[in-house]
């Protein structure tokens, strides 16, 4: 029997989280497994965002604010942005399909995106559906600008450019995209996500989303509360964007997309400078360890501004993906990502990353391409 979806949604992938901790101590027999694959908060939440939530737990029975008032003027004063500016989201995810939703509208429109880069971005122009123009990164695994002003034409509506970039981690500079943002035209919207900036912050070219829209340029700024914030679970994620966007965004929205308890967990981990801290400095020291242990075995490391590594480690990345799960350790595989020697760790606890130093060097001792 023909199938009554839609061919655009029969043409799309579901997402392949990675093995859960579950499935691989049952599948391996192993009692200790450590997932270092989707980039959370080694930390775990903020423990005011935990307090937060017992407390909401409360009234849970109520629908949630659908406005999000109170979180979107916390938002608001933290990043000294309007609240006109401002939109919420059930995790940034569900913003960038919105920008699909809201911003496409044609089957000849086109969304820039660079390759690899988060494959969300694709789904979004998928289900529109409209064309989507993946743009090589260039030699240093950087979004590679000028070609994609290249690949922008006539039916250029979105562009996407994480920043920092995920698998990678690279950045585009203040002056590159300045560059890029003077040459483009104005009809074109570019979304700068966002979801790593808390780690990338201390780098004094990594660019702002919010000078661009305080600029009055088409940008719109993603960002997460999943990544140095700790709530991935809960799934919270928020936007900044011109007025006219943010305004067809809340058209379009479900009326409830970010619930009760994910709004108090925001609004107290906003508080939680001390936590924030400590997340910062636990990666920048587990990055140290990480690289060190990629370098040993002569690994091509990208200087990476998010919570994750990205090495070439010069041979095919199956077999050491495979070697590494067997030994309990779940990393990402740039096998699924068009990179077939590289892989993705997200950057752990100190414990975590030192059974990843352990079952690393074992991986490598066995000839490439072994099994
Ligand atoms: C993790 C991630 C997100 C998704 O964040 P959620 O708020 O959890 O949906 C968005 N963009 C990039 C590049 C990410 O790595």
């Amino acid at each position: 029997m023909n199938s009554p979806v839609r061919p655009n949604v029969l043409g799309m992938t579901p997402y392949s989280p990675g093995k859960p901790i579950d499935e691989v101590k049952r599948e391996l027999g192993l009692t200790e497994v450590v997932k270092l694959a989707s980039n959370e908060n080694p930390l775990g939440p903020s423990p005011m965002a935990m307090a937060a939530v017992r407390r909401a737990a409360e009234t849970m029975h109520i629908y949630p604010d659908a406005s999000g008032h109170d979180l979107v003027q916390a938002i608001s004063r933290k990043f000294n942005v309007p609240a006109w500016n401002i939109v919420l989201g059930n995790g940034s995810d569900e913003l960038i399909h919105l920008l699909g939703l809201v911003l496409i509208d044609a089957p000849l429109d086109e969304v820039v995106v660079g390759d690899p880069s988060f494959v969300r971005y694709d789904a979004a122009a998928q289900l529109a559906p409209c064309k989507l123009v993946k743009v090589r990164l260039d030699s240093g695994d950087r979004h590679d600008l000028t070609a994609m002003a290249a690949a922008v034409n006539e039916h250029t509506k979105l562009v996407f450019i994480a920043n920092p970039n995920n698998p990678t981690g690279t950045i585009v500079n203040r002056t590159e995209l300045d560059a890029f943002l003077r040459d483009l035209p104005e009809r074109v919207v570019v979304a700068l996500d966002e979801a790593y900036f808390e780690f990338a912050a201390h780098e004094p070219s990594y660019p702002n989303s919010l000078d661009y829209i305080r600029d009055g340029r088409s940008v719109i700024g993603l960002r997460t509360f999943s990544k140095a914030y700790g709530l991935a679970g809960i799934r919270l994620g928020f936007g900044f964007a011109p007025a006219a966007i943010a305004d067809g965004i809340q058209r379009a929205r479900e009326p409830f997309n970010v619930n009760a308890l994910a709004q108090a967990a925001g609004i107290a981990a906003l508080q939680d400078d001390e936590h924030l801290r400590r997340t910062l400095r636990a990666n920048a020291e587990g990055m140290k360890t990480l690289t060190a242990a990629f370098e040993k075995h002569g690994c091509a490391v990208r200087q990476s501004y998010a919570n994750f590594i990205f090495a070439d480690i010069g041979r095919p990345a199956q077999p050491v993906f495979q070697s590494l799960l067997e030994q309990g350790v779940i990393v990402r595989s740039g096998h699924v990502l068009g990179c077939p020697t590289a892989l993705r760790v997200s950057i752990g606890t100190p414990e975590e990353n030192s059974t990843f130093v352990e079952v690393f060097d074992v991986a490598m001792r066995q000839p490439a391409g072994a099994r």
